[in-house]
Order: C-alpha cells, then sequence, then structure tokens
C-alpha cells in the first residue's frame, strides 16, 4: 500500500491494515480518532510509537485543505469557506446559523456535470468527484476554525451527490461514527436532481438521512427547459423512486422548487403540482431562485409567487420557503462554483 488517503478509510479497513502489518487492531481506533479530531500530521498521533508514525507517514497522506478565502455575511453571519485542495482544486462550504444550531452546507464534486441551466455550479462542468476525505474535511476545518459546533449537514453544495455515489455513502458511513464527528444521519440531507437508479440503490441501504429532490416542475416538458436530466428520466418515475425510497427508508422525502419568473410558476403548474404531490406524504420547499449572471432566468414576481402559493394552499399543499442566507457574498443556493483562479 504507497500513500493511501487514510482520512477515508472506514475503522475495520484501517484494522485490516493493522494487524497486516503486524500491529494490535486497536490502533485502528485510536488513528481514526486523531484523523477525524483534525489533526494534520502522523508526528500528532503521540500514543502511536515513533516507528509506527513514521511506517504510517510512509504509507499514507492526510488531506488538509487551505483557505484560501472566508467571507462571513453582515446580514446572517453566514461563513463561506473557499478551499484549496491537494491538487490545486478549489471548492466551497457554507456555514449556516439557524435556531437549532449550526449547519454546514458542503460540496460533493469539483464542478457538476448535471447542467441545470439555472445554477452556476455547472458552469465548467465536472472536474472530478471528491473523496470522501474531503468532504469530511469541509466540515471538520469548518468546525475547528469557526469553534462551532456543527450539528446539521446538508449535501447541497457544488456537485451532485448521487453522481459520486460510492465516495458519498462512505463520507456518511464515516461522518456519522460515534468515534469521529458523529453527526446522526437523521441530521443530513442529501439533495439530487434525481438519478433515479441512485436513489434506489440508496434506499437500499436504509441510511437514515433526508432525501431531497430537485424537482422544479411537475412537468417532463418545463423541467426539460431547465434541468438536462429531465430528458433522462420523467417526472412521474420520479415521483414513484422517491416513493418506494419513502417506504424503503420510512423518511419523508422534501421537494425543492424554485420559482422562476414565467417558466415553472403558473397556476397551471401549481396545480399540477399539488395533484402530484397530495398523498405522497412528502414535504415540499419552496425556493426563490437567486439569479445568476449571465443566465436568462429570474426568480418569480411577487404576485406570481403568491398566486402560486395561494393555489398551493388551495389544494391542500403545504410548504416551507427556504431562508436566503449569506445573500451578500454569493453563498445561497445555486451561486457556488468552483474558482481556481478567477475570483
Ligand atoms: N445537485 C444537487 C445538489 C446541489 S444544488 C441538486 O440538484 O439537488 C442544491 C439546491 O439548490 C437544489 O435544490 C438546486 O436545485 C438549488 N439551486 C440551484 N441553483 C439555484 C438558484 N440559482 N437559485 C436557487 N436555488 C438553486
Amino acid at each position: 500500500m504507497s500513500n493511501s488517503d487514510i482520512k477515508s478509510m472506514l475503522p475495520d479497513e484501517l484494522e485490516e491494515y493493522f494487524v497486516s502489518v503486524g500491529e494490535k487492531q486497536y490502533r485502528a481506533g485510536q488513528v481514526f480518532k486523531w484523523l477525524h479530531d483534525g489533526v494534520t500530521s502522523f508526528e500528532q498521533m503521540t500514543n502511536l510509537s515513533g516507528n509506527l508514525r513514521t511506517k504510517l507517514s510512509n504509507d499514507f497522506f492526510i488531506t488538509t485543505p487551505k483557505v484560501i478565502e472566508k467571507h462571513e455575511s453582515k446580514l446572517d453571519r453566514t461563513i463561506k469557506h473557499l478551499w484549496r485542495l491537494s491538487d490545486g482544486a478549489a471548492i466551497e462550504s457554507v456555514l449556516m446559523e439557524y435556531k437549532h444550531g449550526f449547519s454546514i452546507c458542503i460540496s460533493t464534486q469539483v464542478g457538476c456535470r448535471m447542467g441545470c441551466l439555472f445554477c452556476a455550479s455547472g458552469t465548467n462542468g465536472l472536474e472530478r468527484n471528491l473523496t470522501a476525505a474531503e468532504m469530511i474535511d469541509q466540515v471538520l476545518f469548518s468546525q475547528i476554525n469557526s469553534t462551532k459546533r456543527i450539528s446539521n449537514i446538508v449535501l447541497m453544495g457544488i456537485g451532485e451527490p448521487l453522481d459520486n455515489f460510492d465516495n458519498v455513502v462512505r463520507f456518511i458511513k464515516l461522518i456519522t461514527n460515534p468515534l469521529g464527528i458523529n453527526i446522526g444521519a437523521r441530521h443530513i440531507t442529501l439533495s439530487t436532481c434525481g438519478i433515479i437508479e441512485n436513489i434506489d440503490k440508496l434506499g437500499d441501504y436504509g441510511i437514515q438521512l433526508t432525501l431531497a429532490i430537485s424537482l422544479h416542475a411537475p412537468d417532463d416538458e418545463t423541467r426539460k427547459l431547465l434541468m438536462p436530466i429531465a430528458h433522462k428520466y420523467s417526472v412521474d418515475k420520479l415521483l414513484v423512486a422517491a416513493e418506494d425510497y419513502y417506504k424503503k427508508t420510512k423518511r419523508r422525502v422534501t421537494y425543492e422548487y424554485a420559482l422562476i419568473n414565467d417558466v415553472n410558476d403558473s397556476p397551471r403548474h401549481a396545480q399540477m403540482l399539488a395533484r402530484k404531490l397530495k398523498n405522497s406524504g412528502s414535504h415540499l420547499n419552496i425556493i426563490f431562485l437567486n439569479c445568476i449572471p449571465g443566465r436568462d432566468f429570474e426568480p418569480s414576481s411577487k404576485t406570481r409567487a403568491d398566486e402560486f402559493l395561494d393555489c398551493l394552499k388551495r389544494n391542500g399543499i403545504s410548504y416551507t420557503i427556504r431562508r436566503n442566507l449569506g445573500s451578500d457574498i454569493a453563498a445561497s443556493c445555486g451561486l457556488l462554483r468552483q474558482r481556481s483562479g478567477d475570483i
């Protein structure tokens, strides 16, 4: 094993390693704990012998992102970090304060290949997947840098989590481990544009996270104007996949719907949305679109939004409206993007 990414390893994989090099199995727990406490070198693992520390540093590396920029919102104290990864790639994460504590929105890929027309993250396509350790690091070092204890995680930053399935599942296993950062699956939300095979696969794992689906239109015709993925999967198939997910995990699915002026915000859209979501046991999260420079889409006018929401209410659909945090530091939904050098 030469120079592997040790922070992406699960405790049983570490155990296997230690046994294979003639060390005691319990070293795995010690090392796992150090890594998820945020040490940046093996030298800091003071309960290991000097020889073992040298051996580890020959076999492994410890990912340590650098903060390139840190912006703190003057409106709501949201903190956005721009991180430089070991290969020079840049990603963003956003720390938000809610009544119940601190929540972090993390990136899962460098760039994104889903190409949603209203989102900035996909502007330059996909550069690469993030490793599980690089996802852990966003939580770990945001927590260390801000001295705030993070209690909730949303996988809603740059990238499509279900397009990086294995690393995302590994991240969830690592972050929920009691020896590590130890955030319960119920405090994690994964947002997807709706890759059906992987929603099915995730449901089979039975992880107790909240699945959020970026729906944004109740019909295929409108959805295709916004999201290339709609050419692959129909809205109706997506709703069935979500229902199956709910049956398998007993976790209520959230639908995200960004109101876009004159595109998906007519009373006809509201009625169709209400009809399709009624009795589905799901939750609807309404988002006010953030404008992306150079794109035609605009947030719904107040009149259109009010009419749309009234129509939902009349049709018995309840919803919540997503708070727009960090709007003065480009930290809001859809504004995050990988920027390497062009800041
Ligand atoms: N790829 C995943 C997660 C990243 S996007 C997904 O598609 O869900 C996180 C959320 O922000 C999604 O609901 C997405 O649709 C929304 N979003 C993207 N661009 C936006 C914009 N310009 N304004 C408001 N919300 C946006």
